[in-house]
């Protein structure tokens, strides 16, 4: 959510901090804006709306000669995105931009105000800079280092002071930063939200502990503690490539990360897969007895994530027999969740930065129960925070709405459920071998699945126009048209609502009516006809049904007005591949209705905020 940028070197510091403005937009934002300093002066640009309008605003200036600057993509949570609420927010002697929330901003405020500090902005973020700057007497770290204790709240702040000509300061807590460090040889440094935003120009980083300080200068990196004492940081390296944060000829990034899903995944299982049975050593799950040790298991998550999360419910309970809780973690951070030494917490998300879900492990962790995250970013925060991790392998996922990502945390879902099963004798080695077998043959399946992407294109014309869709599966598909609703909703802003097949006609079903759309799944055999008959009641009362089967599946051709037929994949196995349906049917309304597919509005990529 909203992206911080920096940088320190020899280049112009305007076109890289717009570069890195551009590869971030993707995280979401509603006004954007950069400082840098020119001679001794720090010359500010921002502006309400994309990164093109503040790009004009640049452009119409003189050229500006600077090695030197910040930049921001904001999301507003505190005052409306406007021109005077954009970040960077300026004092007389220094300028910063701020992402996540400072919570405590009014009582700083009334404060500074009595010692005669004036504010233009609405913005939580004014008053950090106003406190920064009333604490500061020529030492930046001493300031910064005083005014973070005692905001109280989240941050990510990158900080230029007027005086120190060739420095750039950051500090983060609860919001994601990382410093990353120029090429051998290179005479610059960057900051960044994510390493993508600076992929063009490294990718060796650091990722910022809580609290500590940096400050960077174009030839050094200097990191402090606490106590402003200067500790050594551990340089990693992102092996994500800018090809893969890039288009690559597609027309969004979303349609190309629907169609990067079976090398997503194959790379995200394959490692984890050694004589035909599942194996985390690679994550460091060595002792064999952690599988068989917990007797309660919660999955948590948020959006797409929580998706994933009721598959592993499923999945789990079916093949395992141990109670599963799925629990949205917004929620379950502020409930009293019965935690026991024997319950396994799962934390998933595709950033490691999702603010409730991280505040939700925080909590797993206070009362002592083992932990486990599935997260897509490397050092991420809630990969730092847990007990274990199991790492996906998607790549970089630029799209708002995700796709890859989601497919990854299911397959890892799927092998989670073998391993416990195994490691429960529930199931022998032959079997899992088998299963493991059937689960590569539907991955392989998926590439089918893109091929009809034209086919589901041209349906998606009847949705041009409409005001909502219902969407109905029964079991396992249930929980796939729920994510399939979702996908929906967030890029083509149609209403949509997901309903397990058999609920309908206890409330919703008053709703159809002639030419009401629906989309229906009906994959899962075990549950066709009942499934079948769900689809016929709302048919006979209007509804326009595109129904998504599988084939070789006899349909009864009163249940439909259109139909799509699926590859025929094992049940168990069929949200790996059916999801793509839905994903492509949610992307190409969206092209027809001429939304910003992978900018929806009001939406930000990874959500640091509560
Ligand atoms: N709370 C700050 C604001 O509303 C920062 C928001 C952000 O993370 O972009 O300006």
């Amino acid at each position: 959510m909203c992206g911080v940028v920096g940088y320190v070197g020899e280049n112009n510091s305007v076109d890289i901090l717009m570069d890195g403005l551009y590869s971030l937009e993707y995280r979401g934002y509603d006004s954007a804006g950069i400082s840098v300093i020119e001679n001794d002066s720090i010359i500010t640009f921002k502006s309400e709306g994309k990164i093109d309008n503040l790009q004009n605003i640049i452009n119409k200036n003189k050229k500006i000669e600077s090695n030197i600057g910040i930049g921001h993509t904001r999301w507003a949570t505190h005052g409306a995105p406007s021109d005077i609420n954009a970040h960077p927010h300026s004092t007389a002697r220094l300028s910063l931009v701020h992402n996540g929330i400072i919570e405590n901003y009014k009582d700083i405020k009334d404060k500074l105000v009595k010692k005669g500090y004036k504010f233009i902005s609405e913005t939580d973020t004014e008053v950090a800079a106003n406190l920064i700057d009333s604490l500061y007497d020529g030492n930046p770290l001493i300031a910064i280092r005083k005014a973070i204790e005692i905001i109280e709240g989240s941050y990510a702040f990158a900080i230029i002071f007027k005086d120190k000509l060739d420095k750039v300061y950051a500090v983060r807590k609860g919001a994601p930063l990382i410093v990353a460090l120029g090429k051998d040889g290179k005479n610059e440094n960057f900051i960044a939200s994510d390493i993508s935003a600076v992929l063009k120009y490294t990718n060796k980083y650091i990722i910022m502990d809580e609290e500590n300080i940096a400050e960077l200068k174009k030839n050094r990196v200097a990191i402090y503690d606490k106590d402003l004492k200067e500790i050594k940081a551990k340089v990693s390296e992102a092996n994500w490539t800018l090809e893969q944060a890039e288009k690559s000829g597609y027309e969004h990034f979303m349609i190309k990360e629907i169609h990067e899903q079976p090398k997503a995944i194959l790379d995200t299982i394959e490692p984890r897969i050694v004589h035909g049975i599942p194996d985390f050593k690679r994550d460091n799950i060595l002792d064999e007895n952690f599988w068989t040790y917990f007797d309660r298991v919660y999955i948590v998550g948020c959006g797409t994530a929580m998706h994933a999360a009721m598959i592993g419910k499923r999945l789990i309970e079916d093949n395992c027999r141990i109670p599963v809780e799925c629990e949205i973690a917004s929620e379950f951070r502020y409930k009293n969740p019965i935690l026991t030494d024997k319950t396994l917490a799962i934390f998933v998300s595709q950033s490691g930065e999702t603010a409730d879900t991280l505040a939700a492990l925080n909590l797993v962790k206070e009362r002592g129960c083992k932990s486990l995250a599935i997260v897509n970013v490397n050092g991420s925060s809630i990969a730092r925070a847990s007990d274990y991790v199991i790492y996906t392998y998607a790549g970089p996922e630029i799209s708002v709405a995700s796709t890859k990502a989601y497919s990854v945390q299911v397959a890892i879902m799927y092998l989670i459920t073998f391993k416990i099963s195994l490691a429960r004798k529930l199931k022998n080695e032959k079997e899992i071998k088998i299963l493991i077998r059937n689960m590569l043959n539907a991955i392989d399946s998926i590439n089918k699945l893109l091929d009809m992407s034209e086919e589901i294109k041209k349906l998606c014309v009847d949705y041009k126009e409409v005001g909502s869709i219902f969407f109905m599966g029964r079991d396992l598909d249930y929980y796939q048209v729920m994510e399939g609703a979702l996908k929906m909703k967030e890029i083509s802003y149609i209403h949509c609502e997901a309903y397990a097949g058999g609920e309908l006609k206890h409330g919703v079903i008053s709703l159809i009516t002639e030419g009401t759309s629906v989309v229906a799944l009906a994959i899962q055999e075990k549950i066709l006809n009942k499934m079948i008959s769900n689809i016929k009641e709302v048919v006979s009362r209007g509804a326009k049904v595109l129904l998504f089967a599988k084939e070789g599946m006899n349909i009864d051709k009163d249940a439909y007005d259109k139909i799509i037929y699926l590859p025929n994949i094992e049940d168990m196995f069929m949200p790996i591949a059916s999801i793509i349906a839905l994903q492509l049917l949610a992307y190409h309304t969206a092209v027809v209705r001429g939304c910003d597919v992978d900018k929806p509005r009001n939406l930000a990529k990874s959500v640091t905020v509560e």
